[in-house]
Parts: structure tokens; C-alpha cells; sequence
């Protein structure tokens, strides 16, 4: 598996799974669980979760996946805003990792950010960091002036990773907040790399996807990982999706490719905010 490094020297996987709509249905719970089961057997080992995944549904499934295997894995969860405070961090950090069945976690984000003053959200992300109950600490859907206001506050700096919407469909990281991540040697992980779906009918991309022999999806995850300083985490729970997901690896999107892809989704062409799923 490709790593990305870190300022602080680690080595993310630039390809992992992610969990949200885990754990919502019992119904979906056996289909989730091997799914993730066989992308570890695959050889993937990053997984992104969240405490709102499933309210708590998805990090219990991801527990029971890296059972026996958590030394390998890089294990990414978050925190609800609103759970965000000084000791509110600390608590909801204490379930995550009850939830996983560890004792800690590779990189711990802010889901959003919500009222309470980052400075309390960062104090508490350093007492975890001492406890030893977190490794790293990021944030989420973070724009370039929350960036730069997070690097502000004391203790900022340490911020290893941003983790926002990019896809094909939406391409407007590109201007700003990319070149801003990658300065500051933070950690860009690319949320519904799939555009969840529909993105994937577009015909530029079925074309692509012939000529390099893989399924839409590798083409349009090959896209974002083509970026220095990003890894991606797309969602499946359907096998297939699984296994085709991972040939994303092997493609090297030329030239020619990127001009079609930049003709059939054009890059952004002046500022725009950030958009969320
Ligand atoms: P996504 O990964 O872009 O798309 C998931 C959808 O694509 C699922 O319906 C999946 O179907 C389908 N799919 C997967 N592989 C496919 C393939 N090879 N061919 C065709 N369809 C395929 O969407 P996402 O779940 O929103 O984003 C990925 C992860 O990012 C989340 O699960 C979560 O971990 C994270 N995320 C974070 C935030 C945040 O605010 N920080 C927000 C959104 C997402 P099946 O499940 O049936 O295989």
C-alpha cells in the first residue's frame, strides 16, 4: 500500500475505508462487517469512523473488525462539535475507543466546527495526546480561514490533518485550501471521493475507465489521490465495490487523461466556501 508522510515522520495509507451509514441498520450490520473485513484482507489499513457514524454503531463495527489486527491498522475517529469541550472531548474520546476495543487512536478530528472556542477543542486533544489515548489530532471541514485561525491559536501548529469534501464534482479545494494544506504539511483525506454514487455515471468516466481497464470509481479515486499530500477514503459495503476500489492503486492517470477529466469537470476558476456533505 502507498503512505503519505507526515510532518512528524508517520506513514498514512493514501487508501482506506470509510463507515458512514455503518451501523445504522441490523438488517446491513453482517454485510458491513465483512466488508471491512475483506478490505484488511485485501491489504488496506486505514479506516476512517466517528462517533456519529450509526451513533456509535459504526466504531462498534470497526472494533470488531480490527480485532487481533490493531497494531496495523490507522485508525482515524472523530468527535461531534457538540461534544467538543475541554472535558466533552475527553469523554467522547473515552466511548470511541470503548466502542473500537483499543486503547488508542491513530488520529482524532473535529467532525465540524461548532460553538465552542477551538482553543478548548485543542487543549483537550493535547491532554489526550499526553495520556497517551490519541496520537495525532486533526480537524474536519475546516476552510482556509479556519485553517489559518487554527494555526493561530496556541499549540495549532500541531493540526496533522483536514479532512474535506473532494471529488471530481466538486473540485473546489483545488484553488485555495490544497495549496494551503500542503504549506502547512497538513494531511488532506478526501471525504466521498465517489461523489457517494451518481458521479460515477458520467460518460468522461466510463471512457477512462475502458481505456485503463478499471471500474468509474478507481478512475475517479485515482483522481484525487494523483494530489501530493492526500489520501482518500471511499465507502463500500458491496465486495465488488471492495476489491475494484483498490485498483485505484495501480492507475497512473496521464496527460491526455486529466484533460478530459478537466473538460468533463472543470476545475474551480475563482474562491468558492467549502462545501459539505
Ligand atoms: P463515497 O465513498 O463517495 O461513496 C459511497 C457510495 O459509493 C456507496 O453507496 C457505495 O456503495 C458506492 N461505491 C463504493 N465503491 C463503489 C464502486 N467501486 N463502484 C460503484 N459504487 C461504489 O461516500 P461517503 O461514504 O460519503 O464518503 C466516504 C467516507 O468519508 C465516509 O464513509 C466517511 O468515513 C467519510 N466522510 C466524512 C465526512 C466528514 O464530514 N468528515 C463526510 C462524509 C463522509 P456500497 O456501499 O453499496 O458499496
Amino acid at each position: 500500500m502507498r503512505t503519505i508522510t507526515l510532518k512528524t515522520g508517520e506513514k498514512v495509507p493514501v487508501l482506506g475505508l470509510g463507515t458512514w451509514r455503518m451501523g445504522e441498520r441490523k438488517s446491513e450490520r453482517a454485510a458491513e462487517l465483512k466488508a471491512l473485513k475483506l478490505g484488511l484482507e485485501l491489504g488496506v489499513r486505514l479506516i476512517d469512523t466517528a462517533e456519529m457514524y450509526g451513533e456509535g454503531g459504526a466504531e462498534a463495527i470497526v472494533g470488531e473488525a480490527i480485532a487481533g489486527k490493531r497494531e496495523d491498522i490507522y485508525l482515524v475517529s472523530k468527535v461531534y462539535p457538540h461534544n467538543a469541550s475541554r472535558q466533552g472531548t475527553i469523554a467522547a474520546c473515552e466511548r470511541s475507543l470503548q466502542r473500537l476495543n483499543t486503547d488508542r487512536l491513530d488520529l482524532y478530528l473535529l467532525h465540524w466546527r461548532g460553538s465552542y472556542p477551538l482553543a478548548e477543542t485543542v487543549d483537550a486533544f493535547q491532554t489526550l495526546l499526553k495520556q497517551g489515548k490519541i496520537r495525532r489530532w486533526g480537524v474536519s471541514n475546516f476552510d482556509s480561514d479556519d485553517v489559518r485561525e487554527l494555526s493561530e491559536q496556541s499549540g495549532g501548529e500541531a493540526c496533522a490533518s483536514n479532512q474535506v469534501l473532494y471529488h471530481l464534482g466538486s473540485r473546489g479545494v483545488e484553488w485555495e485550501l490544497l495549496p494551503d494544506c500542503r504549506r502547512a504539511e497538513i494531511m488532506v483525506m478526501a471525504y466521498s471521493p465517489l461523489g457517494q454514487g451518481p458521479l460515477l455515471r458520467k460518460p468522461a468516466l466510463a471512457a477512462l475507465a475502458a481505456k485503463h481497464k478499471v471500474v468509474p470509481a478507481a478512475i475517479a479515486l485515482a483522481f484525487v489521490l494523483r494530489q501530493p499530500g492526500v489520501v482518500t477514503i471511499p465507502k463500500a459495503v458491496t465486495p465488488e465495490h471492495v476489491r475494484a476500489n483498490l485498483k485505484a492503486l495501480d492507475v497512473s492517470l496521464d496527460a491526455d487523461d486529466l484533460k478530459a477529466l478537466d473538460a468533463a469537470f472543470p476545475p474551480p476558476k475563482r474562491a468558492t466556501p467549502l462545501q459539505m456533505t
